[in-house]
């Protein structure tokens, strides 16, 4: 089934592609396997770039784009309209890449695919506008405005849990903002980001415009550090670990160059007394072992009210147990497998902290055995935190479906402890009350300090209108809606004195 798929999405003719590696090979001797971490199998491999190879895209890049910018931002978007129809086209086995290679179901996948049509849609709609303001002057005869002008080359780095997806929210703005992506994608997923970045660059060199969108694979050390220090690449926005961001962003500042942070999370959820458990259970089990807790808005930790934490918990552990776990593309699995076995071992090593903490696991906590699959299946886990709420192995993010719960009897107390963390990506709060509502929304600041707030919704499976990102070590960027487009363009303010008098502002008289 992986031949034909590779086939239908162009991989397999890739330059880049490796049919048959060696299962040993590793990154620096220049090819990267890729395998199904639902069985460990090989899939096929990928040859990397190496510095000289870097070198070459980047100045192709940078030449690109004084052609990029020329064109009219109405004409990239009928470009970006032409590729979000070619995912259309590709969604299924686009998905169904994803769920072999990175290991979500199925579901999940062509729902990731969804994404980039979806942000390639609102691309087309915001390259009709690309709004500047325009300013009263205080001097007479003249006029102010603001202009966003092409930025000029973004990297992106990505991370292995959405490999299509992130690069689509980051290249489709990229494009009608004017600017050209160079995509260094996670060498977890190669074979779905080659499948992506081929699928946009056929299309986009179709229609005449060849280059805007550039992939450079290769380790950290030969081209992820290259790419950051690099002074002819304008935005680097990057998606991953908050120890990848805290390196990328130092490297990035020495150069006072500008950053795009998209890092990890360690989101909760709080159940009021008042809630709707009907709605907070579906909410918590999908957000808390959807995607085998691998997305950064995961809910990681179940903050619930004394008052119905003992039901809640009973219903939320009967519904971990009827959690079908296994082969990512069989219909009606709900979650698969780990991504590897590092991350198998990172989940068994936070489970053993949690115990030693003081924890009691109420459900999970292993591995998981799938028949005829020998992958990196784990079991839904709930960790419940000692009566004093002390668990310090829930201050981290462990990217595997662990959750961990913690009570409460006042709701400042629940907001003290949702914002307690050093990441603030997602935050939901499930009440039928409108002031424990509005407590937690304050405009004040006093609620929520996470990037995404919600009410009675999860804190994973946003869409893409809304600005996405997050506070604190999340690392504060912001993608996808809104008016996050303004990252990959230029502000210039502008004063055009058509009176012709010599006027200086602040009613300063140089004579
Ligand atoms: P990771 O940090 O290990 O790697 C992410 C990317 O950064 C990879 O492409 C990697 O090669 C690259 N990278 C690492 N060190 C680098 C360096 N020194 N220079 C240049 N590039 C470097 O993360 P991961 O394991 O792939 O993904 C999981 C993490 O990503 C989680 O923490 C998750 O929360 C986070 N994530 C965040 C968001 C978000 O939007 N906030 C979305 C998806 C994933």
């Amino acid at each position: 089934m992986s031949q034909d798929l590779l086939r239908s999405l162009g991989v397999s003719d890739d330059a880049r592609f490796v049919h048959d590696p060696s299962p040993d090979a590793r990154p620096e001797s220049g090819v990267v396997v890729s395998r199904n971490p639902a069985t460990g199998k090989v899939i096929g491999g990928a040859r990397l770039d190496d510095a000289a190879a870097y070198e070459r895209v980047v100045s192709e890049a940078a030449a690109a784009f004084k052609k990029w910018r020329d064109v009219p931002a109405p004409i990239r978007g009928n470009i970006v309209r032409a590729i979000g129809d070619e995912f259309r086209k590709h969604k299924e086995n686009l998905g169904k890449l994803i769920a072999l290679e990175m290991g979500k179901i199925k579901a999940e996948g062509v729902g990731e695919v969804q994404e980039t049509v979806d942000i390639a849609d609102y691309a087309v709609g915001l390259s009709r506008q690309l709004p500047g303001l325009t300013i009263p002057s205080e001097r007479p005869g003249h006029r102010m405005f603001e202009q966003w002008v092409p930025l000029g080359v973004v990297g992106v780095i990505t991370a292995f849990n959405f490999p299509n997806a992130v690069w689509g929210w980051n290249a489709m703005l990229a494009a009608v903002c004017g600017d050209i992506t160079i995509w260094k994608p996670s060498l977890l997923t190669p074979l779905t980001s080659i499948a992506t970045e081929r699928i946009a660059e056929r299309v986009a060199a179709e229609m005449g415009h060849p280059g805007v969108f550039r992939m450079v694979m290769g380790t950290d050390d030969a081209v992820g550090e290259r790419l950051v220090a690099d002074k002819r690449v304008a935005l680097i926005s990057a998606t991953g670990s908050c120890r990848m961001g805290k390196r990328v962003g130092q490297v990035v500042a020495a150069r006072v160059g500008r950053c795009l942070l998209e890092l990890g999370g360690n989101n909760a959820v709080i159940v009021h007394e008042d809630a709707d458990l009907d709605l907070a259970l579906r909410a918590v089990v999908f957000a808390a072992v959807g995607t085998a807790g691998q997305r950064c808005t995961t809910t990681r930790r179940l903050i619930c009210h004394k008052k119905i934490a003992d039901q809640f918990l009973n219903r939320l552990v009967g519904a971990y147990k009827s959690v079908r776990i296994g082969d990512p593309l069989a219909e009606g699995t709900l979650v698969g497998p780990l991504v590897n076995e590092r991350a198998v071992e990172g989940f068994l090593g936070a489970v053993e902290a949690a115990k030693s903490q003081g924890g009691t696991v109420l459900v999970g906590g292993k591995r998981a055995a799938i028949s005829g699959l020998n992958g990196h299946f784990v079991e839904p886990t709930i960790v419940k935190a000692p009566a004093n709420n002390r668990l310090p192995i829930a201050q981290d993010e462990t990217f595997a479906p662990i959750l961990y719960v913690f009570t409460y009897s006042d709701l400042d107390e629940a907001i003290a402890l949702q914002n307690g963390v050093d990441q603030g990506l997602s935050s939901a709060i499930f009440t039928e009350g409108m002031r424990s509502a509005e407590r937690f929304l304050s405009p004040a600041g006093s609620g929520s300090d996470c990037g995404i707030a919600n009410v009675n919704v999860g804190t994973s499976g946003a869409e893409i209108g809304g600005a996405f990102g997050g506070e604190k070590e999340t690392g504060g960027g912001r993608e996808s809606g809104s008016d996050s487009w303004k990252a990959y363009m230029r502000r210039q303010t502008c004063t055009v004195n058509y009176g012709g008098r010599f006027e200086l502002a602040q009613g300063i008289r140089f004579e």
